[in-house]
């Protein structure tokens, strides 16, 4: 049986208590807006983009560990990526935290670096839901979407 301690890995508890990339840019040129019923976790994801790569990107928010941690460790993954490149990576994270997906060093290997201490967080469905708040509303941010996001 997966622990609960375990899901709460150090770099989560880290980035918790304190969040990188917190902050609300003055000119951003894009921003969305997110919301998780289910936990009552809220994020603001603020995103400009320059030449097709994603040059600044920063959070506002309030909500679970999970939530904060993960909107933190998304900013610091994504900043410098091509919007391609974060849309690919938001998409191994989703599998990632959904299904698993091959382990360490296996072929195939998935190994998302720093996010990989998510990877406890499908065996907590609810979970799920906390980890991928910040990387949809990147997403919305991204497309140009202004209307929420929810989970639900
Ligand atoms: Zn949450």
């Amino acid at each position: 049986m997966f622990d609960l301690a375990e899901l709460y890995q150090q770099l989560i508890l880290d980035h918790n208590r304190s969040p990188r990339n917190r902050r609300r840019p003055e000119h951003p040129q894009r921003c969305a807006e997110g919301y998780n019923p289910l936990c009552g976790d809220r994020v603001t994801v603020y995103l400009s983009v320059g030449d097709d790569r994603i040059t600044d990107v920063a959070f506002e928010g309030s909500g679970c560990a999970i939530s904060t941690a993960a909107a933190s460790l998304m900013t610091e993954a994504v900043k410098g990526k091509t919007v391609q490149e974060a849309k690919a990576l938001f998409k191994r994270f989703q599998s990632m935290v959904t299904s698993g997906g091959p382990a360490m060093g296996e072929p195939g290997d998935r190994s998302l670096g720093k996010l990989d201490a998510f990877a406890g967080v499908r065996h907590f469905p609810a979970r799920v839901k906390c980890a991928t708040l910040a990387w949809h509303t990147l997403n919305a941010a991204i497309d140009d979407k202004t209307n929420l996001v929810t989970t639900e």
